[in-house]
């Protein structure tokens, strides 16, 4: 039985012609001119004067809170759902993680929930627009101001996705993406950190870079990594992003199909799209109800059998064990919305290959297992 892939890249712009430019001129390390094409054409798509691609939207995260100059103890105020990269690009730093819950429709950052989180020490906070639902940024703004904290957004979900008009990625002093293979426009691996600010755009182009010396090039500025993009993986990132409202509405075609084909179901919560927002769908996302008695994990092995592939939702970061065994500094907190939703939340096939009778065969065995199943509904 063939399976139903969670993703499958698209490619049908001008991504080897690029590679094979790369091979042909010989620029294939970070030093070609690829790299600093994709990062002025990236940060003009979203709305901002400057980028610096790195290696990964992990080291984007690194690079942004390294730009922050945080001191040890400092907190960082992060959503618990989330991926792992938010957490350990604060902690990295020595800084301390402060978990926030989640809302229970878009599963972002709950806004009214952070105000409470913040001390003397809080110094940002890093909000994320989870699987490619905009944050309520107005009112993020609005707590950032008042208490003079710095927002790193981590829009590696939300290519192309809009609050009130206004492109994510737009909004924070920093902002991160990832073009890793599932992303909406994809280098392979690859990230990008965008800013207005010169200070942070010359910083980041140091902590990408071993902290090179601008006068003695080997008299080191800063304790940086290596977190260079290739002029290959910029080259592919050139070619996607010609292409990238195209994606993005083959996402947003394929999440109202599923929406359309699954709001009969009982017992699912599906994606939203709030009023001030352009949801791009990175990921078609589904909850299920506690009286489907199905968890996440039971209904995933049931669609497996079935040949669909899915992932289960991010796996709450203020229950990871590894704060405990490694002694890391976090703070405790109490997220019920974001438990629920690892429990019972999966996600779907989403690729930007998904075809229509794909999302119709899936619907059809999503319909089936919730309707054979003995459960409160009947
Ligand atoms: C994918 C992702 C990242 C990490 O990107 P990589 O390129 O895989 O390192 C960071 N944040 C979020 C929200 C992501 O979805």
């Amino acid at each position: 039985m063939s399976m139903i892939p969670v993703n499958k890249p698209l490619f049908i712009s001008d991504e080897k012609k690029y590679l094979n430019e790369c091979i042909d001129s010989g620029w294939i390390s970070s030093e070609g001119p690829f790299v600093v094409q994709f990062e002025k054409d990236f940060a003009k798509y979203v709305g901002r004067k400057y980028g610096v691609a790195v290696s990964s939207g992990t080291s984007a995260l690194e690079v942004a809170v390294g730009c922050l100059e945080l001191k040890k103890g400092d907190e960082v105020i992060i959503p618990s759902f989330t991926i792992m990269s938010c957490a350990l690009a604060v902690v990295n730093y020595g800084a301390i993680p402060v978990f926030v819950d989640s809302e229970p429709d878009t599963w972002n950052i709950d806004v009214n929930k952070i105000e409470a989180k913040i001390t003397k020490k809080t110094k940002a906070i890093m909000i994320v627009h989870i699987y490619g639902h905009p944050c309520d940024m107005d009112k993020i703004l609005k707590i950032a101001k008042k208490y003079n904290l710095k927002i790193i957004e981590d829009a590696a979900e939300a290519h192309g996705a809009e609050y009130k008009s206004k492109k994510c990625g737009s909004f924070g002093d920093i902002s991160c993406f990832s073009f890793y293979a599932n992303k909406i426009i994809s280098t392979g691996e690859g990230g990008i950190i965008l800013t207005n600010k010169k200070n942070y755009f010359e910083k980041a182009k140091s902590l990408r870079n071993l902290g090179f010396g601008k006068k003695q090039r080997f008299l080191h500025q800063d304790l940086a990594r290596n977190y260079r993009m290739t002029n290959l993986q910029a080259g592919i990132g050139l070619a996607q992003l010609k292409n990238i409202d195209k994606l993005i509405k083959i996402k947003r075609d394929n999440a109202k199909k599923y929406t359309e084909l699954l709001k009969n179901v009982k017992g699912l919560q599906l994606p939203v799209e709030k009023n001030y927002a352009k949801n791009v769908y990175w990921m078609y996302g589904i909850v299920l109800d506690k009286l489907t008695g199905f968890t996440a994990e039971k209904f995933a092995e049931k669609l497996a059998e079935k040949g669909i592939q899915t992932r289960p939702f991010f796996y709450s970061l203020h229950l990871q064990t590894i704060w405990k065994s490694k002694r890391i500094k976090v703070k405790s907190a109490k997220c019920p919305i974001s438990e629920r939703i690892e429990k019972y939340g999966l996600y779907l096939p989403s690729g930007l290959g998904l075809l229509n009778d794909e999302i119709i065969k899936i619907y059809d065995i999503i319909k089936e297992l919730l309707s054979s199943k003995k459960n409160k509904y009947d």
